[in-house]
């Protein structure tokens, strides 16, 4: 690679690292929740919480089927943003039904609620994502009250089992496909960029991003399980790497829209990501042509690129199109300013202000 060439033309060392692997039992398969009772039974744990959001009725069935009579509690409130209050109760739940191992099928909403009374009780997690956030591949989960989102890292959090299977993505419909699978690439690319990548976690997260580059449309216009599976892929890729190094700016100006003014999840990353690719490229150049070289890109081009993306996988027309009123950007940037948001390039109002501008009007990037 380019990069690694001194000027003098001799070969550069790596950059030192030290690295924590995340541990965690991983499943892929078409089909792949039948196996989840036998995991469970292996490690003998019999009394199952069951989560499943009440409206995602056939993935409950599904689990019902497969965990029979393991399944001691089912519980089926689950909100985006984990509500305290909520964790509080299911919690409560967990512990008066005496259960030993809680098993989350669902999205990222679900996944966050089967966290946070993992962290409150001990107890060990199985998780069946449907969707793209990767959260099951992070140590970090998150709580609300007051309108105001915590996120903390904890190993209590990490899952135990993941078990991916492609089959259960069928039902998810389009509008949720594509900004999940633009949450997978921002996941992706700011691993790239946080302070402590390494050259693990930037594999992990080019071959993720490759991918979605190459079955993210196809996963979004038709129902093609491998296309799906291919993004799923990506997503575990994606958590892994970022659970591993953290996250920097593109993640810290949606947690703040999310915090602020409790937009979507998935299509406030979706938004975000080619303006605040834009603004960080120059401060990251040699990351950010890495991940050009993956999705096939030309690097200057690189912004347009992920927006182009976002277009044909249905991300809503900029920040206006979730609530955000044209007049609010001023404060939305004074907070981030204010926050000291992480970020590899300085915090400057006016350009700042620019991106998030352009973010609201939803047009190509510059
Ligand atoms: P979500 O879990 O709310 O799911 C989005 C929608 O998809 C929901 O309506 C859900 O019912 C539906 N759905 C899910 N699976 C389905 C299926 N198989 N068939 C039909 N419909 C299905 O949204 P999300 O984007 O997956 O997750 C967002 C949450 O995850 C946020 O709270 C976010 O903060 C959190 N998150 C956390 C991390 C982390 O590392 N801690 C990472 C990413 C996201």
């Amino acid at each position: 690679m380019a990069s690694d060439i001194a000027d003098s033309g001799t070969v550069q060392m790596p950059a030192a690292f030290a690295r924590t692997s995340l541990p965690g039992r991983i499943i892929f398969s078409d089909g792949a929740v039948g196996l989840l009772a036998g995991e469970l039974d292996q490690r003998e744990l019999r009394r199952v919480m069951l989560i499943v959001a009440s409206h995602d009725a056939r993935l409950a069935e599904r689990g019902s089927d497969v965990l029979g009579e393991r399944v001691q509690l089912r519980w089926d409130e689950v909100r985006q943003h984990v509500p305290l209050e909520l964790a509080q109760r299911a919690t409560d739940a967990a512990t008066a039904a005496g259960i030993d191992v809680l098993v989350a099928i669902g999205g990222g909403s679900t996944t966050g609620l089967g966290k946070a009374i993992s962290v409150a009780t001990g107890l060990p997690l199985a998780v069946v994502p449907t969707t793209y956030a990767g959260s099951e591949m992070t140590p970090i989960y998150g709580l609300t009250s007051d309108n105001d989102k915590k996120t903390a890292r904890d190993m209590r959090a990490l899952p135990s089992i993941v078990v991916y299977d492609p089959q259960l993505l069928i039902t998810l419909p389009a509008a949720v496909i594509g900004p999940s699978g633009l949450n997978a690439l921002a996941h992706c690319a700011e691993a790239l960029w946080a302070a402590n990548a390494d050259p693990i976690t930037d594999a992990l997260a080019l071959d993720g991003a490759g991918r979605i580059h190459q079955h993210l449309v196809t996963a979004y216009s038709t129902e093609d399980p491998a296309a799906r599976g291919h993004v799923l892929i990506a997503a575990c890729l994606a958590g892994i790497a970022l659970g591993t190094v953290g996250t920097s700016l593109h993640h810290a100006l949606c947690h703040l829209l999310g915090g602020m003014f409790d937009t979507p999840h998935a299509e406030t990353h979706a938004i975000m990501l080619p303006y605040a690719v834009s603004y960080l490229q120059p401060a990251v150049p040699a990351a950010a042509r890495r991940l050009a070289q993956a999705m096939d890109a030309d690097e200057r081009a690189l912004p347009g690129s992920i927006w182009s993306l976002g277009q044909s996988v249905g991300t809503p027309a900029g920040l206006r199109s979730i609530g955000i009123l044209e007049d609010q950007i001023p404060a939305i940037t004074q907070a981030a300013l204010t926050r000291k948001l992480p970020s590899p390039r300085p915090l400057e109002y006016a350009a700042l202000h620019d991106a998030l501008r352009a973010a609201w009007a939803g047009q190509p990037p510059g």
